[in-house]
């Protein structure tokens, strides 16, 4: 790894390796770091090593994956695996650790393809052995073939968790119950945007096919829940939830759980770029003009740490932030530029058509994000409990930060990953405070743990 280079990406999805392909075809000198060992991010990891019987399991959205990957490979593109970034300054320095050691490089573009990760939505049980993100979970089938046990219960809201119970079927796992908090209202608030959705008509078709193969098998299918609960003593044993005005339960010992994704934005917050929250993805996400550039000069973001759009999307981002990329570095005019750009630019307004459906189908419920239950652990890494975050505020400490200060909440290893918005919503639910204006945890390197001996390697000369 040298010291500099043209262009430095971070994550090797759709968007990063899109982005890189093009770059290094157009001569620039292109970086690509990832903290996992192979390309393809979330949605194709492990396209390389997965065995075809895997792959087949996983569906044909899966198998896009290859093309992409190889024609990475094929490109000049310098890839890192296994290389976490921990810091990014607004000068464009990049703290990496790569092959276990720290180092700073820089280089004069940056593009964040980071990607996003499950929103956290806590309550009573969350954190007992058996409980898992249905992502993880997905990670475990994608990267070793690894699936829970028969009567796995999968439960929340969102595309992925239909996904998730399709795939598991394939691979032969008898899944008890689906369980959606998808009511009558976001029925009817997303009928407005069907229309638009039936253009890309092939994700709403997958989407029905999964359902009818969930109950052809069988499977438990509920929409509405509400209040959904863990229990077991050491593990999990059941859970219970609120369907039609009553509580039902169930016994399971392996509970999949999902509430959409929000875009990881830990990098872009720590270069400073402007974030806002958009209401519609109940998330913050950074400010980008239509090439993905950031509100720093020379940031740019491309794909779902931008904005949640799909893997597609992510892709035609990428390309379209990588072509900004070559007019900055004087390599294309801008009318070249703009001409490069259109296609993808056509293809990803296409593709996004789906997305306000989505997005009203699958509201999470406010009054799940609020976290109601004071008894659950908001904070897994501090073991911080809603009930003490209301403390905290009650006790005067009206803001995100004042709260993280006082009760440690957001300080552990995940660096307020897992607990920042769910202390975002208490906090402007005891305040009245809309989201908008609320303020978020700073956000500080490392972002990813450091230890002494990676932190002292930066300085060698210092260090005898
Ligand atoms: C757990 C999970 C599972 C998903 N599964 C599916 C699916 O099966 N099908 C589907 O259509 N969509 C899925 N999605 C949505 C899907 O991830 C996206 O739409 C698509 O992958 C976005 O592409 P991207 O390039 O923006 O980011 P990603 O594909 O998420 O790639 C981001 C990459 O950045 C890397 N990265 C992040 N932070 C750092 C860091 N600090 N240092 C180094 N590397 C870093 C990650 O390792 C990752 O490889 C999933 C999302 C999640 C969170």
């Amino acid at each position: 790894m040298k010291d500099q280079y043209q262009l430095v990406i971070i994550g090797a999805g759709p968007a990063g390796l899109a982005a890189a392909t093009v770059a290094a075809d157009h001569g620039v000198e292109v970086a690509l770091l990832d903290e996992q060992p192979a390309p393809g991010g979330q949605v194709f990891r492990a396209i390389e090593a997965a065995p075809v019987e895997r792959a087949e399991k996983l569906g044909p959205e899966y198998r896009r994956g290859e093309k992409l990957v190889t024609t990475f490979r094929n490109s000049s593109a310098r890839y890192f695996p296994d290389t976490q970034v921990w810091s990014l300054s607004a000068q464009r320095e990049i703290g990496v650790i790569h092959q276990q050691q720290a180092r700073m490089i820089s280089a004069e573009q940056v593009l964040i393809a980071n990607g996003a990760f499950e929103r956290p939505v806590p309550f009573p049980g969350w954190t007992l052995p058996g409980v898992m993100n249905a992502g993880a979970g997905q990670i475990l089938f994608k990267g070793s073939g690894i699936v829970p046990s028969d009567g796995v219960v999968l439960a929340g809201s969102g595309p992925l968790l239909l996904l998730l119970a399709w795939q598991y079927l394939r691979a032969g796992v008898k899944v008890k119950a689906v369980l959606d908090t998808i009511s009558r209202v976001n029925y009817i608030k997303a009928l407005p945007k069907l229309p638009s959705a039936l253009l890309v008509h092939h994700h709403i078709t997958q989407g029905l096919r999964y359902q009818q193969t969930l109950k052809l098998a069988g499977v438990e299918l509920h929409n509405g829940i509400r209040d959904l609960q863990a229990h077991g003593k050491e593990s999990l044993e059941s859970i219970s939830y609120r369907h039609k005005g009553s509580r039902h339960r169930l016994r399971t010992d392996s509970l999949m759980i999902h509430f959409g994704i929000t875009p990881n934005i830990h990098l872009s917050q720590a270069a400073g770029c402007e974030h806002f929250w958009h209401k519609r993805q109940q998330c913050w996400r950074p400010e980008l003009d239509k090439w993905g550039g950031s509100s720093i000069e020379g940031i740019l973001i491309a794909g779902d740490g931008g904005g949640i759009g799909g893997a597609r999307t992510a892709e035609h981002a990428g390309r379209i932030s990588a072509f900004k990329v070559l007019h900055n570095l004087g390599i294309l005019n801008q009318r070249e530029c703009k001409l490069e750009a259109a296609q993808d630019r056509k293809w990803m307004k296409a593709d996004l058509r789906i997305r306000p459906f989505l997005e009203k189908l699958f509201r999470i419920p406010d009054s799940m994000l609020r976290v109601p239950h004071d008894n659950a652990i908001v904070c897994r890494c501090e073991e911080v409990t809603a009930g003490e975050i209301r403390s905290a505020i009650a006790a005067g400490h009206t803001d995100s930060n004042q709260v993280k200060f006082y009760t440690r909440c957001g300080m552990g290893p995940c660096q307020g990953r897992q607990c920042s918005q769910a202390v975002a919503h208490i906090v402007a639910d005891k305040t009245s405070v809309p989201l908008q204006q609320s303020t978020q945890f700073r956000v500080r390197p490392p972002l990813k743990p450091l230890t002494l001996e990676q932190l002292a390697s930066l300085y060698p000369d210092e260090t005898e």
